[in-house]
């Protein structure tokens, strides 16, 4: 459904939703034992703990076993562990929305409606304070560009079947605050004000907000937390294997920390921009639906580059940072995807695009950044010299 194909219904705005919410058609409804999520949240940090402990008053024991004996449990713990966890992570396998990708998803619907009402909840009261009235001109904006995406891309069930939309300007002007957005599913989505003034059309606004629905539309959430839980799962087996097997205290714990920061390098990081990009490609579709400008966005892109290599007292760090691929490569990744989201404005019927192309700004954009580049680190330079003499 496009721009003008949609019948915009009347949209239930309230900060509480109802747990009817629409992604119980995502899932799929075969019983599965699963863990609740919140109790899984207490429990999980507490099972470490034992793991650890287990582990380290079972090293005597371990040591005094002789080799055949340690290899016959190593071998008998390795192919029940693995043959267990593979058949949890194949029985739990389901179809991302849209790009079809296999991914782990641990929850059962009514599970994962509860968990994601209570994050809203929580999201909304933690940031009600900074909230501009809804008479600001920013949050007026941000309705128009919400109400125009959200119409244009009706056809999308986990967008416009039971969400309970609320949508907020934070108040966290530039350059105090990066240029950031979050969202949660249930339908909240907080944009910082920063985000509005820096990105001065609709169109470059358009892609951030289509970007956070993109993210409540492919499930990323539950799809991060179910992630954390399998892969808790497997740290609690390591982490009694460490403390059991390596002789000492001090090498456990280095082996530990090791461990932790190679989960972080390449699993946790990698997942994490490979979903961005993801909502990247389908916020970009979701933004050609609704008749954008969607050459604005690598232009948004660029912009969130620079902000990002110049701003260093942002708090807000929730998006777009090291966790996210670098804006520069995503800018490059919009401009890859622009022909195919031409296609889809073309089959909406939107009107051509503007003779005047928004990336033509990036130049002189990119010059004006250098420049400020340049400037502070001149600025740091003389400090550290003063410092010095
Ligand atoms: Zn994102």
């Amino acid at each position: 459904m496009c721009k003008g194909k949609f019948h915009p219904r009347k949209l239930d705005f309230h900060p509480y939703p109802s747990v009817n919410a629409g992604l119980r058609k995502s899932f799929h409804t075969t019983s599965r034992k699963m863990i609740p999520p919140a109790i899984w949240i207490v429990v999980a940090p507490v099972v470490k703990v034992i793991a650890v402990l287990s582990g380290r008053f079972s090293r005597k024991w371990w040591q005094a076993l002789p080799t055949y004996k340690k290899l016959q449990y190593l071998n008998a713990a390795g192919c029940v562990g693995f043959s267990g966890l593979s058949l949890y992570y194949c029985k739990h396998l389901q179809e991302t929305p849209i790009t079809g990708r296999k991914r782990f998803i641990a929850f059962t619907p009514a599970q994962y409606e509860k968990l994601s009402y209570e994050t809203y909840k929580h999201v909304f009261h933690q940031y009600e304070k900074e909230f501009l009235n809804k008479d600001h001109p920013f949050h007026t904006r941000l309705t128009r560009v919400f109400h125009n995406l959200l119409w244009a891309n009706g056809d999308f069930v986990q967008l416009n079947s039971n969400q309970k939309w609320e949508y907020r300007v934070l108040d966290r002007p530039y350059p105090k605050h990066h240029i950031n957005a979050l969202c949660v599913e249930h339908g909240l989505i907080l944009v910082n004000s920063s985000a509005l003034e820096v990105l001065q059309t609709d169109d470059e606004l358009a892609f951030i907000i289509a970007h956070e629905m993109a993210h409540i539309l492919l499930g990323h959430q539950q799809e991060n937390i179910s992630q954390g839980q399998l892969l808790d799962f497997m740290i609690i087996a390591v982490m009694a294997s460490i403390w059991t097997m390596i002789p000492s205290d001090g090498i456990s714990i280095v082996t530990h920390w090791f461990f932790a920061k190679c989960r972080q390098l390449f699993v946790d990081l990698p997942y994490s921009r490979k979903v961005e990009t993801e909502a990247d490609k389908v916020g970009l579709e979701i933004m050609a639906k609704a008749c954008y400008d969607i050459r604005a966005a690598p232009l948004t892109m660029t912009k969130l580059s620079i902000d990002c290599n110049l701003n260093e007292s942002g708090k807000f760090q929730m998006e777009f940072l090291k966790t996210h691929p670098l804006s520069i490569r995503r800018a490059e990744h919009m401009n890859h995807l622009l022909p195919s989201a031409e296609l889809v404005r073309e089959s909406c019927n939107c009107p051509e695009l503007p003779s005047k192309d928004p990336r033509e700004l990036i130049t002189f954009i990119s010059y004006l950044a250098e420049q400020r580049y340049i400037k502070l680190k001149t600025r740091q330079n003389l400090k550290q010299v003063t410092y010095k003499l």
